[in-house]
């Protein structure tokens, strides 16, 4: 009985947490969203990006994908959801920083270290949404070459994650709300086994622990 668990869960929660933020939920209903933070993260179940901040409800606009990946901007008229999430927090929300959040020990990104698309249960959509990284894929294996898989996995999380701000970048509103001084990019890393969430510095191009 997995939703057992939940079910349970909710029930404190109603009992809990509702209770404490009820005028919160009020106000939210009320006035409507209005987060100020999008942050992109992984659908692994270990990487809940308002569990490890204890934000707020109404505090993030979320977005969960496989591998926490950033689609170039390719406005064809098809059916893109992490864009439309993007568009909708960028030109709607107005949302003030965007955080791309990978993590440890991602599936997605060791899928794609290895190349091991040939399972005919990764190919219909996980393969060609993973090619987003291939870019990034290369660089880390032409750079690390001979390391032990274990760093090359973490190398090549931490190179996605500065790939997908880069595609972040090609969508217009974000690159000019970004030139307008609007907007805020940030990546960051989260390290499972410490509970540790490391920052990107764009301009040295190395994470560092956020706190
Ligand atoms: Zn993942």
């Amino acid at each position: 009985m997995p939703l057992k668990k939940l079910i349970s869960g909710h029930k404190n929660f109603l009992k809990g947490r509702f209770q404490q933020d009820k005028k919160l939920y009020e106000d939210l209903v009320e006035k409507g969203q209005s987060p100020e933070v999008m942050i992109i993260s992984c659908c692994d179940s270990r990487a809940d990006p308002v569990l490890i901040t204890e934000a707020d409800p109404g505090s993030i606009f979320s977005l969960r994908n496989v591998a926490n990946l950033v689609p170039p901007s390719h406005p064809d008229g098809t059916r893109h959801g992490s864009s439309a999430a993007l568009e909708f927090a960028v030109r709607h929300l107005k949302v003030k920083d965007i955080v791309v959040m990978g993590h440890a020990h991602c599936g997605g990104i060791k899928a794609l270290y290895h190349g091991d698309f040939d399972n005919q249960e990764h190919v219909d959509f996980i393969e060609p949404w993973m090619s987003i990284a291939n870019e990034a894929r290369y660089t880390t294996l032409k750079k690390f070459e001979g390391e032990p898989e274990e760093k090359i996995l973490k190398e090549l999380e931490m190179e996605s994650i500065r790939n997908s701000l880069k595609n972040l970048r090609t969508f217009r509103w974000i690159k000019s709300a970004e030139e307008e001084g609007k907007l805020g990019l940030h990546g960051w890393h989260f390290d499972i086994e410490s509970g540790r969430l490391y920052a990107l510095n764009e301009k040295s191009g190395e994470f560092s622990p956020l706190v």
